[in-house]
């Protein structure tokens, strides 16, 4: 392929999503602040780690992001105390592609700042997590123009399975976040519920049994509760902090929009607590370990 890839932020899954692409054939330009990730590629060909962002981006046609936040994203391509950021520095006609769970309403503005540099912004956030970044099989929500998802998707799929354009710049991002915050409010209730049955006593192994044959059945029901929250591992590869941040993002859009959300509201109290309390580190499956402990 002559496409030429810049890779921004290579975390639990930057890594095997660029190493996806590697397979796939593509080059690629990596970096990321922690240095120790360039000895997760000795073994996989086409890639190169670089020591700035304006070196990874020299070059490429298709810059992906997938960094932690809006923050760090606006910090990088506008710069931040005084250091120029990358955007203007993008090649004319290339692409840059969010697939970080940023904030929709930064989105919007990036992509109209990015327009007029002659940038084609895309936000394509992803649900699934590690497990599934390493199968190449992750639901891959699209945001920008049509004729873009059109030249992009191919390339997609070497991550994805589930592969769908929403809308227009920013409309991935919002829908990422919503589905984060319904999938955060299972999260809080299961482990609530699991964790009252348990001091009831009855056998919290017996009880996610029925809610998984009943309606209760959710997200964390199927496939958290027995893999990461009833043994004690707590180690799914999705942090606490990252899940606070997607629970903010969905309660400032819901806000936004003029819109009831107790509910919400209820989910960044409940993430804010639990993430101070746990600390740098803790899992999202953690908020079992939160709850059990919990004063009230
Ligand atoms: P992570 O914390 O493992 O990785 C983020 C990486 O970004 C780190 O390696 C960090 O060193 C790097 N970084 C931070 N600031 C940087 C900067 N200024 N320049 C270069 N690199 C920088 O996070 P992750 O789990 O890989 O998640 C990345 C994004 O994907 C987040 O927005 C998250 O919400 C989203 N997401 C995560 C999952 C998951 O299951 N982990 C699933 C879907 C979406």
């Amino acid at each position: 392929s002559d496409t030429k890839i810049a890779f921004v932020g290579l975390g639990l899954m930057g890594v095997p999503m660029a190493k996806n692409l590697l397979k796939a054939g593509y080059q690629i330009s990596g970096f990321d602040l922690n240095q120790e990730v360039a000895a997760k590629f000795s073994d996989d060909k086409g890639f190169q780690f670089v020591s700035s962002p304006e070196q990874a981006i020299q070059d490429a046609n298709l810059t992906i992001l997938m960094l932690p936040d809006s923050t760090i994203i606006d910090a990088l391509l506008w710069g931040s105390n005084g250091s120029a950021g990358i955007a203007t520095q993008l090649s004319k006609d290339s692409y840059l592609m969010d697939m970080s769970s940023s904030s929709p309403i930064s989105s919007k503005e990036n992509n109209q700042k990015l327009e007029k540099l002659g940038i084609k912004f895309i936000d394509a956030p992803v649900s699934g997590g590690v497990k599934k970044a390493i199968d190449g099989s992750l639901a891959i929500i699209v945001g920008g123009k049509k004729e873009y998802f059109g030249e992009i998707h191919s390339l997609l799929e070497c991550m994805g399975k589930s592969i769908v354009h929403v809308g227009d710049a920013g409309a991935a991002h919002a829908v990422k976040a919503l589905n984060n915050y319904v999938s955060a409010a299972g999260l809080i209730a299961a482990s609530e519920a699991l964790n009252a049955a348990n001091k009831f006593g009855l056998d919290p192994h017996v009880v996610n049994q029925v809610f998984n044959a009943s309606t209760g059945r959710n997200n964390t029901t199927e496939n958290k509760v027995e893999n990461f929250m009833l043994n004690d591992a707590f180690n799914s590869g999705f942090s606490l902090a990252l899940m606070r941040k997607d629970v903010q993002i969905a309660l400032n859009f819901i806000e936004n929009m003029n819109c009831y959300a107790n509910l919400a509201k209820q989910c960044v109290l409940t993430a804010k607590e639990a993430d101070e309390k746990l600390g740098k580190g803790a899992d999202h499956t953690a908020m079992f370990d939160y709850v059990r402990s919990a004063a009230l």
